[in-house]
């Protein structure tokens, strides 16, 4: 029955948490709808599909990161990325780090215009499709790694912390081939109140 496959639906996407307007004109409306209702729950059920009556179906989206390869991989790793993306987003941002946050970028990179710099230079330089991350390494210290595809460093024991989504799919609605411009853009509205919140959070 066609309820069955639905009832076993291990994952549901999530909403946005604001209105798919809200974070115009750095991102637009029709770009977002297409990212989240199209590319991003996409992935999710994908997802769902792979994983029925697999022991994946079991276990936690973070675990399936962890231990899965090829396509559960893929698709598990793009559903967690693009939720933390949409996250970190806000129409009202807190422009700047504060706190353990600011010490620590101010640590690792010696300013918040030295760690933004280096993320940019890592967008741009990516080939192809992937994320750029600021991430905690096993050690605590602040590193921008760049991941191909639906690469995540919790693979390498850091802790994500803020992510960049170069795939085209994420700006090419609105900036064309222009990926400098669009992550440019994008600084004005990543929320550094929520990347406080994960970087403090245990
Ligand atoms: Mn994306």
């Amino acid at each position: 029955m066609a309820t069955d496959s639905m009832t076993q639906a291990r994952f549901t996407p999530k909403d946005l948490p604001y209105a798919y307007s809200a974070l115009a004109p750095q991102v637009s409306e029709e770009t977002l709808r297409f990212h989240h209702d199209k590319h991003y729950v996409g992935y999710v059920n994908k997802l769902n599909e792979l994983i029925l009556d697999t022991p994946y179906a079991q276990q936690p989206l973070e675990d399936i990161i962890l231990a899965a390869d090829g396509a559960v991989f893929n698709n598990a790793a793009q559903a967690w990325n693009h939720e933390f993306f949409f996250e970190e987003l806000s129409p009202e941002p807190q422009a700047l780090p504060t706190g353990a946050l600011k010490e620590s970028i101010d640590a690792g990179f010696g300013s918040f215009a030295k760690m933004k710099e280096q993320m940019n230079k890592a967008a741009v330089a990516l080939f192809g499709s992937g994320w750029v991350w600021l991430a905690a390494d096993r050690e605590g210290k602040l590193v921008v790694v760049s991941e191909p595809n639906a690469g995540n460093p919790m693979r390498e024991g850091m802790k994500p912390l803020m992510c960049i989504d170069v795939w085209e799919h994420a700006y090419y609605i609105d900036y064309r081939n222009r990926r400098a411009d669009a992550v440019d853009a994008l600084w004005n509205r990543i929320d550094w109140k929520t990347i406080g919140d994960r970087f403090e959070k245990k």
